[in-house]
């Protein structure tokens, strides 16, 4: 224990992969040292910092009841054969085989095997609730792994699973957890938000993500001023913004060259950016197509477009799909589009879009807009549906006050997956 003795090889050069000052901070202080492409070596310092991490989950982890144990690494692919995941969790999953042919994967996760481990042997309602915990290296094939330990290819994981003998069991255990997640974070001094979040690959109902408020951070969330109030900005649904009441006035066809973007549009006809109402087209599933159209100044929430129309992948719609529909890119609007069936075709329209009075917007018409456009009246068969992003200022959904965007990383997930 003698700090002579200390192995801590420190850097003054920080390597050019080092992009953030965590990853910087830790090569230069020797407590990690990168072994491959988002492999690392924790030196000694680290590795005192990952065990006093490791003793605050274990003692929070105790205190609800929670018992550890600890499964393999290395996972046969029957049981993700048997859940449906060895294909669905893609190419993120690391898989090998053994000499003799058989197939397994670097768990990337453990539901599988905890519900292989405990079916056969948990029988009885009187043996639950039972929350089994790990402390695991888990393997994830990152398409880009970066950011030091952010998003590397093999880490530390603490999962943990609750088996109840009922729905109102399953929230108890779900809170407990998310209770003894809360207090981890305060120990370890984070700044942190539980956000409500998407189950993702995962799957399942209901689902918080912790969130340690940091610049580096990979995910949006806003989070209000006032009240307790965060969301992932994926998940938030934005508010309705009014304008100023004004006399509808008659539909005008206008030539609009060179208005390759919204934004050279609203300067073309000297009006503020939210008078315009845009277009934006996506594809899903390569077998819907579906138009989006919001206020000038806001964008288009895929996640949202998506939940609302369902299907799995979600990309740009390519032109021939937009002719398909009547549409002129870089000129799209319901105005003289095709009809939508609401089944290989979708107009929404945001409901701050549709309050937009007298607007202008395209005339599926190379170089034309139409102007003095009230939605209400002039775009037919539409849906509305809220499917723009959350910006800075606009309203918390809870209390009114405005909210603030904010980037985190994020730090802990509870799911609550019922009998998936
Ligand atoms: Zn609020």
């Amino acid at each position: 224990m003698l700090a002579s003795k200390l192995y801590s090889p420190t850097l003054r050069e920080i390597p050019a992969d080092a992009e953030i000052s965590s990853h910087q901070y830790m090569l230069k202080a020797g407590l990690i040292r990168k072994s491959g492409g988002g492999l690392y070596s924790f030196l000694p310092l680290g590795r005192r910092v990952e065990l006093k991490i490791e003793a605050i989950i274990r003692e929070e982890m105790n205190n609800i009841g929670a018992q550890e144990i600890m499964m393999p690494i290395v996972q046969p692919a029957e049981i993700w054969h048997e859940s449906g995941r060895w294909n669905a969790y893609g190419p993120e999953m690391f898989k090998l085989e053994d000499r003799h042919g058989g197939q397994f994967c670097l768990g990337p996760t453990h539901e599988e095997l905890i519900t292989t481990l405990v079916r056969n042997e948990l029988r009885s309602y009187k043996q639950m609730p039972v929350t089994l915990w790990q402390m695991q290296n888990k393997y994830r094939d990152e398409l880009r792994p970066r950011f030091g330990l952010m998003r590397s290819r093999e880490f530390v994981m603490k999962d943990g699973y609750s088996f109840d003998v009922d729905e109102e069991g399953l929230h108890k255990s779900y809170q407990d957890e998310y209770d003894a997640y809360t207090r981890i974070f305060t120990r370890c001094g984070l700044e942190f938000k539980q956000v409500e979040a998407d189950s993702g690959q995962i799957g399942g109902n209901h689902s918080h993500e912790f969130m340690a408020l940091a610049q580096a951070g990979e995910a949006e969330i806003v989070s209000c001023s006032q009240c307790e109030y965060a969301a992932d900005i994926e998940k938030a649904t934005a508010p309705t913004l009014e304008m100023a009441a004004e006399t509808a006035k008659d539909v005008e066809l206008i030539e609009t060259p060179n208005c390759a973007t919204i934004e050279d549009l609203a300067q073309f006809l000297s009006i503020p950016l939210e008078k315009t109402i845009k277009a934006v087209a996506f594809t899903i599933d390569g077998e819907k197509t579906v138009l989006c159209m919001v206020r000038g100044d806001h964008s288009v929430n895929d996640v949202a477009v998506q939940n609302f129309v369902g299907g799995n992948a979600i990309e740009p719609a390519t032109e021939d799909e937009l002719k398909a529909h009547g549409l002129q890119p870089g000129y799209m609007s319901p105005i003289d589009a095709d009809k939508p069936d609401n089944e290989t075709f979708f107009i929404l329209v945001d409901p701050s879009a549709m309050a937009v009075p007298n607007g202008v917007t395209g005339a599926n018409k190379a170089g034309y807009h139409y102007q003095n456009v009230n939605p209400a009246r002039d775009f037919k068969d539409v849906t509305v549906a809220s499917i723009r992003t959350m910006v800075e200022g606009d309203a918390c959904p809870h209390c009114g006050a405005p909210i603030h965007v904010v980037r985190g990383i994020e730090v802990g997930q509870v799911f609550e997956l019922g009998t998936k």
